[in-house]
């Protein structure tokens, strides 16, 4: 029989980061390197691993602003606490939260305390909601059709109590939310997606733009223009005109509307009344339950009203509700989804179907699933 591979962090070597990742691990974790058998919910955030040795630790889960943007006064205060009550170490999560480590349920619960008291909410275990991940968009991005950061504080505001567990939920709840359709928040695989959009094909402005197209038929052979280049769907065309001048036009049928003209060309119109968003439901990484999965797109355009955004919240609460009255116990909304029937769902959810949220339905039949059957 083949002798046993335990590993030794200490002795793993990376090449791309600054230092030995498990010089960072406190003590305990030293001590209990891969020897963890069990784990114990204590709500408040609060999460308990228990190792064979008989130790334990305890990982509080507190929630961060929308992308995570922290000032270095918060970021010292979230040191203050890892270092008084905690075990000297924090981690950022997949899910834009931060995780305390400490080695008593008391000093557990302190942190939860002190951190509520600076206005970070602790959560985001069991049947929960256990973030809303948003991409950067007006914070910093170039390409956003809308305010994700803000579309997720407002989701936040009204889906707090699923986060902090006072309000219970059928099973575990993933959020994402992008400003456009590049979907950088990380996943079209989540429970609920919410997915900023143009809403439209931009319109060249003929008059303006014709300054910067190339001047003749045969000077068009030569170059193609940046805002052509930039489309990732050649929906851009550009032709030469009976009167020898160049002529562009937009195939409404073949732009996905990303907005990346946008970035190198000023004469392209947009209508802002027609951005908004898009609402994916039923996602998931996990190879949980049905397995990991796309999400279906049941609302293609949701408006946008800043800065409380109800609507996108009014759809966002539609969705959790339905699938609250409907799922068993432990069923993600995909998997709810599946026992009762899509059109069922988007019967109860109010959104007639039609050829805007036609099931864009993915099989995504890879993970530990596809690897068994070559076992
Ligand atoms: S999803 Fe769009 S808006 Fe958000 S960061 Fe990515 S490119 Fe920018
Ligand atoms: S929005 Fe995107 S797909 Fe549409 S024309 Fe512009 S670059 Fe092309």
């Amino acid at each position: 029989m083949a002798e046993t591979f335990v590993p030794d962090p200490s002795e793993r070597i990376n090449k791309r980061l600054p230092m030995p990742y498990a010089a960072q691990f406190p003590d305990i974790i030293k001590r209990n390197y891969g020897k963890w058998v069990d784990r114990k919910f204590h709500g408040n955030g609060i999460i308990e691993h228990i190792s064979e040795s008989g130790e334990s630790i305890f990982t509080v889960k507190v929630g961060l602003p929308p992308n995570s943007r922290i000032s270095v006064d918060t970021l010292k205060k979230i040191i203050d606490v890892a270092d008084s009550y905690g075990l000297k170490v924090v981690r950022a999560t997949r899910g834009m939260n931060v995780e305390f480590i400490t080695d008593s349920l008391d000093k557990a619960k302190k942190i939860v305390d002190v951190m509520k008291g600076y206005g970070f909410p602790a959560g985001g275990w069991e049947n929960s909601l256990w973030h809303i991940t948003s991409c950067t968009a007006y914070l910093t991005c170039s390409t956003f059709a809308v305010d994700a950061p803000s579309i997720t504080k407002a989701l936040y505001d009204y889906f707090m109590p699923y986060f902090t567990g006072e309000e219970k939920l059928p099973s575990k709840l993933d959020i994402f939310v992008s400003g456009c359709t590049n979907i950088c928040a990380g996943t079209l695989a989540g429970d609920i997606v919410v997915v900023g959009h143009w809403g439209q094909a931009p319109k060249p402005d003929p008059e303006k733009i014709k300054f910067c197209l190339p001047t003749s038929a045969e000077a068009l052979k030569k170059v193609t223009p940046d805002v052509a280049a930039v489309c990732p769907v050649n929906a851009i065309k550009l032709y030469a005109k009976e009167d020898g001048s160049v002529g562009i036009e937009v195939d409404d049928k073949r732009c996905i509307a990303c907005g990346r003209c946008k970035n190198v060309c000023d004469y392209f119109d947009w209508d802002p009344d027609k951005i908004g968003v898009g609402v994916f439901v039923g996602g998931k990484t996990s190879n949980t339950g049905s397995g990991p999965r796309l999400a279906y797109r049941i609302v293609p355009w949701v408006p946008l009203n800043p800065p409380e955004y109800r609507e996108v919240v009014a759809v966002v609460r539609k969705i959790v509700d339905v699938w609250k009255k409907n799922a068993e116990p432990g069923e993600r909304i995909g998997d709810t989804i599946d026992r009762i029937g899509l059109e069922e769902f988007m019967r109860q959810v109010g959104v007639p179907k039609s050829r805007h949220n036609a099931c864009i339905e993915v099989s995504w039949n890879f993970g530990v699933r596809q690897f068994i059957k070559y076992v």
